[in-house]
């Protein structure tokens, strides 16, 4: 075992995330901007294509967030004021804020223990005559249960909408997240499976659903008034519906086509890290490993241990901070929504609402877990992890 001081020694950083742009993701760049054609144009539609392909999807829509690919999901779908959208509460603000966006209503939902996934169970529970649809959320990676949510939104009519933010790429049952639901949306934000900065990505199968939301992601003009400042554009277009500006750009699709020709390299190099995380955790008694599930595997964007608190002298904070004086560098994903503010007073959630996310939270910490990772900075992550258990165990 290493003490504190011989792990400060090693004096090793290690951020949660760190980005594995390289030299190939500067020449794409560079080459469109001196191509002259900034934004979406040809090499968004080749980014499109290519990612069409590796998720097996008919049609892939590249937006400029996650947060609009979801709106415009929403959009798609025709959710009209009122409407209620089931939520889990344990996700990133931006899957219940599209709702809103829509004059919907996000109704959040508790998870699985286990999976830390939207709990069906408790879904059925909060349906209501006013229910348009579900956005389930694989978090962390691992995928849903899709076929009970599918056979729970046929059995209601509701639609399902995928926040595939964290998956990408993620395997249920034989088939890639993004080409099961009538839709899904991917993130490319910073710090997620692919990254172009911002970014975000809608795929589905539904022609109607394509046709609408690019039109929808550039002001709901007709379809190639992208090219309406180009010489072979035409400078007549007609606006067929008060659209959005959601459009992606050709800088951003520059680093999707190389990025996304790694994100098996990607994918790979994390799964790995969580092989290694898990073989070195998984004995002890104060910490719960992530789940892994036969028929599904996750894409490993998150690696998200549990400390049993009542084994420890510290709480989860304090334990964070022991990694932070390590030089770990550790998060929480996520607050409940139903914990936070906005939604407290907007809907009237309370502490107690949705207790099994809760119990959850409070035992959550994500550790670093980013391609570019060396195995010394697993292995001093992992040493970190145990020397702190070793020293608060009750
Ligand atoms: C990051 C994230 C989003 C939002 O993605 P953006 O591309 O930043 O809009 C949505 N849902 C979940 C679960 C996320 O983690």
């Amino acid at each position: 075992m290493l003490t504190k001081d011989r792990l400060t020694k090693a004096g090793l950083n290690i951020p949660f995330h760190r980005s594995a742009m390289g030299e190939e993701e500067v020449q794409a760049v560079s080459s469109v901007i001196r191509s002259g054609w900034l934004t979406m144009g040809a090499k968004t539609f080749q980014f499109e294509r290519e990612f069409a392909q590796y998720i097996g999807a008919s049609h892939a829509v590249a937006v400029s967030s996650c947060t609009a690919a979801l709106h415009l999901a929403l959009d798609a779908i025709g959710l009209r004021p009122g409407d209620e959208v089931l939520v889990p509460t344990n996700t990133f603000t931006a899957t219940a804020e599209a709702v809103t966006y829509m004059g919907g209503r996000p109704v959040l939902v508790d998870i699985d223990e286990r999976t830390l996934n939207i709990s069906v169970v408790d879904a059925e529970e909060k349906l209501t005559s006013r229910t348009r649809a579900m956005i389930p959320v694989h978090f962390s990676g691992l995928p849903c249960d899709l076929d009970e949510i599918h056979a729970l939104a046929k059995s209601r009519d509701l639609h399902v909408i995928e926040d595939a933010a964290h998956s990408l790429p993620s395997l249920y049952r034989g088939r890639r997240i993004g080409k099961i639901s009538e839709l899904t949306a991917f993130s490319f934000y910073a710090t997620k499976p692919l990254n172009t900065g911002e970014g975000g990505m809608i795929t589905t199968e539904n022609d109607t659903y394509a046709h609408r939301t690019r039109q929808m992601r550039l002001h709901g003009i007709s379809h190639d008034a992208w090219k309406r400042n180009s010489a072979e554009g035409e400078w007549r277009y007609e606006v067929l519906e008060p659209g959005y500006k959601y459009n992606f750009t050709d800088m951003q699709a520059a680093l999707g086509v190389v990025q996304l020709a790694k994100c098996d390299a990607m994918f790979e190099a994390r799964r790995r890290i969580a092989e290694c995380y898990t073989q070195a955790l998984q004995s002890m008694e104060a910490l719960e490993v992530p789940v892994t599930q036969a028929d599904r595997e996750s894409s490993w964007h998150l690696y998200v241990l549990r400390l049993q608190t009542k084994q420890l002298r510290i709480d989860r904070r304090q334990f964070i901070a022991e990694l932070a004086e390590r030089g770990v560098q550790a998060s929480v994903h996520f607050t409940p929504l139903h914990l936070q503010p906005a939604y407290q007073r907007l809907y009237g959630y309370k502490q107690g609402d949705l207790p099994v996310a809760e119990r959850q939270y409070y035992r959550c910490i994500s550790l670093p877990i980013f391609p570019t990772m060396s195995e010394r900075e697993v292995q001093y992550v992992t040493s970190c992890v145990t020397d702190i258990v070793d020293l608060f165990v009750r």
